[in-house]
């Protein structure tokens, strides 16, 4: 009985500071919900002559795949500002599958059973938030931004005590590798410096090859972080999304969006948004997300203080200098996707007066993020006298004449703007529409939202019952554990 797993395990030979051998906690009755057969055929595993019951039993974790050393990975992080020392408490790394042309990839099943790392919690998962995972991290990645993956979720037949007894169930995530920013910080709040140089060695090795017989191994790999989180948050920035709990735990080394809890996309534009439910002061807002990427940051680079030079003080300095630019690395990338946004080829001074204008109309006027760019490239939004504004018109005429300046065609900067604003994205009340469905064991509804967010930036007959937002006032998500 294999799907084809080619397990080649290194994280689970590191010592154990970093990890706990553990077996997942086998399951009463598990059945598969989904399984997602695009992502199989990316790893090369092949489903098609498995039954149904045998692959419930490979992705529930009660049957494990022979030469296997299944652990928990150890991590700290800052949760809303509070430093704590946390690891895999409900999680457990199957190992590293090695796909075609060599890629590696952590499988790792989510939800399944309590670890050392799990201080009071039950190490179990709910079927609502593991299929909000599955969702909207498919969604993330059709709109071609930097994700880990779902491969499928399992009900696991026992039930799971939260404020009332709910359906248990394991996702199996896929994802480059599950170091975070809080991998770093627990090894170096161990204070051992070989441990801290292994863990360096080990992200260079498996991520960032091209600096590993660098000079100053630790600040390139401090400045290569940097860049991919702020492209990362850009292309967030770009479709609307809060993750909304952006603690150093849930940054990724690789770049990765990853953990999917509270997230959420913004329907009508305020910057100030913010759904998830334990974020009281908005730490986590929609324009919170920036800022909140170079604080932690700033965590990552303390943990590599020690590394980047044997002079504490020069150490420190040479930090500061890569996170302060944190800034402008941002800005142009952000103004730059703002450009694309609105098809703008070349720079203009005022490009940037011309986008915040159109961000604070919207602001005022309470206007959907998405469809306000769809509006813009005559893309049908139904009936909507938002536009006839007068400001709006105004402003329309200053871009028109903005497009017309560029040096390509009105064709190719439509293009432009096809290819970076999404159709359609997971509407919240979509999202819960589908979840009620499945805890009535009705999966149709969800497989129809995914089939349908599977081309987003195409535009398909049939799907403006999926481009309209619902009203939001007072929608909240929850960290769902
Ligand atoms: P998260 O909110 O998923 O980022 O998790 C934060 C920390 O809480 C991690 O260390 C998790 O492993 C742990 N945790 C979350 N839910 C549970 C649970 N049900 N049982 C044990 N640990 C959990
Ligand atoms: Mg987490």
């Amino acid at each position: 009985m294999t799907i084809g797993w080619h397990f080649d395990n290194t994280y689970s030979k590191l010592s154990n500071t970093f990890k706990e051998e553990i077996k997942p906690t086998p399951v009463h009755n598990p059945t598969v919900v989904i399984l997602n057969d695009n992502l199989a055929k990316d790893l090369n595993l092949d489903f098609s002559n498995i039954s149904k019951k045998d692959l419930s039993e490979i992705f529930s974790g009660n049957k494990i795949p022979k030469d296997t050393t299944t652990i928990a990975q150890a991590y700290a992080g800052h949760q809303f500002g509070h430093f704590t020392m946390l690891g895999d408490g409900r999680a457990v790394l199957l190992g590293e599958h090695i796909a075609s042309n060599n890629k590696r990839f952590d499988v790792q099943f989510k939800g399944s059973g309590r670890t050392s790392f799990s201080r009071t919690g039950d190490g179990r998962a709910v079927l609502g938030p593991m299929l909000r995972e599955y969702i909207i991290s498919e969604a993330i990645h059709t709109l071609k931004i930097s994700t880990t993956r779902s491969l499928a979720v399992v009900k696991t037949g026992e039930k799971v005590v939260r404020e009332n007894l709910l359906p248990g169930a394991i996702l199996t995530r896929v994802a480059s590798s599950h170091i975070r920013v809080g991998t770093f910080q627990y090894i170096a709040a161990k204070q051992n410096l070989d441990d801290l140089n292994t863990l360096v060695d080990y992200t260079i090795a498996r991520h960032y090859p091209e600096i590993k017989s660098s000079n100053n191994k630790a600040l390139d790999l401090l400045n290569l972080v940097m860049e991919k989180q702020c492209k990362l948050v850009v292309d967030w920035m770009r479709v609307g999304f809060i993750h909304g709990v952006m603690n150093t735990d849930n940054m990724a080394i690789s770049g990765e969006t990853i953990d999917y809890g509270p997230c959420a996309f913004m329907n009508q534009y305020d910057p100030k948004t913010v759904f998830s439910s334990i974020d009281k002061f908005g730490r986590y807002s929609f324009s919170n997300q920036p800022p909140i990427t170079k604080w932690n940051l700033a965590r990552f680079a303390e943990c590599l203080i020690p590394l980047i030079n044997k002079d504490e003080n020069t150490a420190i300095k040479l930090a500061t200098e890569t996170i302060d630019n944190f800034q402008n690395i941002y800005e142009e990338k952000w103004l730059n996707m703002m450009r694309d946004k609105l098809g703008l080829y070349g720079n203009d001074e005022n490009d940037k007066k011309l986008i915040n204008d159109l961000l604070n109309w919207m602001q005022k006027n309470k206007a959907d993020y998405t469809n306000t760019f769809c509006y813009l490239m005559n893309i049908e939004i139904g009936s909507n006298n938002l536009y006839d504004d007068k400001d709006f018109v105004n402003w329309n005429k200053d871009w028109q004449k903005r497009v017309s300046a560029n040096e390509v065609s009105k064709e190719n900067s439509l293009e432009l703007m096809k290819k970076t604003n999404p159709i359609i994205i997971p509407r919240n009340h979509k999202v819960e529409e589908a979840l009620k469905a499945a805890y009535k064991d009705d999966f149709q509804v969800i497989k129809k939202l995914l089939s349908n967010l599977n081309n987003p930036y195409d535009k398909k007959k049939g799907i403006e019952d999926y481009q309209y937002p619902s009203n939001d006032n007072g929608y909240q998500t929850f960290c769902g554990t």
